[in-house]
């Protein structure tokens, strides 16, 4: 499927990182089900929550710090390369796959990125560990020093709405491509999951390569229950 794809996207979940040992949020046993979620109106209406917040993403920075891109980011990274895949639509938050080689602006971030903070007012850039430098001191997060806002990690919380600008990004790329590849997304989490369809009832083939059954095999031209970064790298021998 990947030799015959002009313009393959490949659509990323949690399962494409854990092999590079990021636990996967929302799994059993997974954060989500140890800790509560801090929802997006909370963070915005409590200082307390903000700073619980934060205490949490700072217990996190050494994990974000020393986590690579694995084989199947670099298999990935090797499609965008070789001009097979035109886009990669990630729920993932960890930059792993720009730190693989994908150019940034090939990459399609639905859920935000976690390894910088931004103001929700006005979008400026903040840095995390110049956030953390700040509350070590403070006792509280920044605010934005160009507006005064609220700052946030850059991802998308729940309860937040979907970044727009990002969800138009992935339907064009969706509509436009010919084989839509899902690799380590058990495809329970909307909108995100709502993108294979769009891809298949648009004229695309659809994969699906995911450890676990999915909610979407039934409509896949392929499905293969393995682990992504041996599947993606022999998949690769039989590509030009
Ligand atoms: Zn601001």
């Amino acid at each position: 499927m990947l030799r015959r794809a002009k313009r393959a996207v490949v659509f990323t979940g949690a399962g494409i990182s854990t092999e590079s040992g990021i636990p996967d949020f929302r799994s059993p046993g997974g954060i989500w089900t140890k800790m509560m979620p801090i929802y997006f109106d909370e963070f915005v209406r409590s200082a307390e929550a903000r700073k619980e917040s934060w205490r949490r993403r700072f217990e996190m920075e050494g994990t974000w710090k020393t986590v690579k891109p694995n084989a199947g980011h670099n298999a990935v990274a090797e499609l965008v390369r070789r001009g097979i895949a035109s886009h990669v639509i990630t729920q993932n938050i960890d930059n792993l796959h720009q730190d693989s080689g994908v150019p940034e602006e090939k990459v399609i971030e639905l859920h935000g990125n976690t390894r910088y903070a931004k103001c929700l007012d006005c979008g400026d850039r903040m840095e995390i560990a110049d956030i953390r430098t700040w509350f070590e001191k403070e006792g509280e997060p920044p605010d934005c020093p160009a507006c005064g806002g609220v700052v946030k990690t850059a991802t998308i919380s729940f309860g937040q709405a979907m970044p727009e600008l990002e969800m138009d990004r992935a339907n064009r790329a969706t509509l436009g491509c010919d084989l839509f590849l899902v690799l380590g997304s058990s495809l329970v989490v909307y909108p995100a999951a709502g993108f294979p369809l769009l891809a298949k009832r648009s004229g695309a083939k659809l994969a699906i390569v995911n450890r676990e059954p999915t909610e979407q095999d039934d409509f896949a031209d392929l499905v293969l229950h393995t682990e992504i970064g041996p599947t993606m790298s022999s998949a690769l021998r039989f590509v030009n």
